[in-house]
């Protein structure tokens, strides 16, 4: 467009009628919001972090830019690729909203509400929180140290949304979770130390055996775990060596020599359950998205920004996880 042809087109915006106007502001609008999420998912690059998604080499160079996003070339395999290629975000069409989707799982919209605030199709709006959260998975301490809480919930087994649904579904959850038959039974474990870093995984059968995966990487020799006396912890903390601080909640113990209690991860847990509440029962095969989502949160003292989240979500599937903190 030549100068004299803009000068034109700004002195028309005075004649345009309200209609108008309103339309060239959406356009506008619209315009900045794909700059300015394009600027904030460029900018966050480096090769270092982020090697070729095909081959893994990290010798690559710029090549042009394509809808706002910064592409590359690999030197390696000759592939090009943009700064979404082989993340959970590549492939997602209105960019522009994306930030405003990721405040909406910041202020905890169900689906439909995300849905109707960011002006796209329910669909689109389910398909967007999962991609948004897959990655809040890679992050979890490998880790804990001190004193570390454990203790389990249980959720009912739920196929929400599944249509091969072979059985009847149920309309409603169960009242509590010792109503809930054994072979419905998804067991969530939840370890937390004192410095607040939190563990959380979903086990389909809560025995020692079971445990041993989740929980020994996450211990080392001086740990302290403090647990409820079910049989299931003993015989794990027993059979591995581990220091334990058992608590008899029956006859309602619930601190031991000032160090010994479960306080923490039983809120942690109580304050998940309530802001669960909000979805209305999720399907079991995304309650990790959940818990991981939860726990991101957490992790930010429940003060993250739309940008981190944004950030996060665009990480490639194999990444070093640490960075982040
Ligand atoms: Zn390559």
């Amino acid at each position: 467009m030549k100068t004299q042809d803009i000068v034109k087109f700004i002195e028309s915006i005075n004649n345009l009628d309200t209609k108008n106007y309103s339309r060239l502001k959406e356009a506008i609008e619209k315009r900045d919001s794909i700059k300015f999420v394009s600027f904030i998912l460029n900018n966050d690059y480096s090769g270092e972090e982020s090697p070729c998604p095909y081959c893994g080499a990290d010798k690559y160079q710029k090549w042009g830019i394509r809808n706002d996003l910064q592409r590359f070339k690999c030197e390696i395999c000759k592939k090009t690729f943009n700064i979404l290629t082989g993340t959970p975000l590549a492939n997602l069409h209105k960019k522009g909203r994306w930030l405003m989707y990721a405040q909406c799982l910041i202020d905890g919209l169900s689906v439909r509400k995300a849905a109707a605030k960011c002006g796209v199709h329910r669909n689109t709006s389910f398909r967007w929180r999962h991609r948004f959260l897959k990655n809040t998975n890679l992050i979890k301490p490998e880790k804990l140290s001190g004193i570390i809480e454990v203790n389990e919930l249980i959720f009912a087994r739920s196929d929400k949304g599944d249509k091969n649904l072979k059985r009847k579904s149920r309309k409603r959850g169960y009242r509590s979770s010792k109503y809930i038959p054994y072979k419905d039974r998804v067991y969530t474990m939840f370890l937390r130390d004192r410095g607040k870093n939190t563990f959380d995984d979903i086990i389909y059968k809560f025995s020692a055996e079971k445990l041993k995966p989740n929980l020994s990487p996450l211990l080392s020799k001086d740990s302290l775990l403090c647990s409820h006396n079910k049989s299931t912890y003993l015989r794990y903390t027993k059979e591995n060596n581990i220091r334990h601080g058992i608590l008899n909640l029956s006859k309602r113990e619930s601190v031991k020599k000032d160090i010994v209690h479960i306080n923490n991860i039983l809120k942690y847990q109580q304050d998940f359950i309530v802001w669960m509440e909000r979805f209305r029962g999720v399907a079991t095969k995304y309650l990790h998205n959940y818990l991981s989502w939860y726990r991101e949160m957490d992790e930010f003292d429940f003060k993250i920004v739309a940008e981190t989240v944004l950030i996060r979500a665009k990480r490639p599937e194999k990444y070093n996880t640490n960075h982040f903190r």
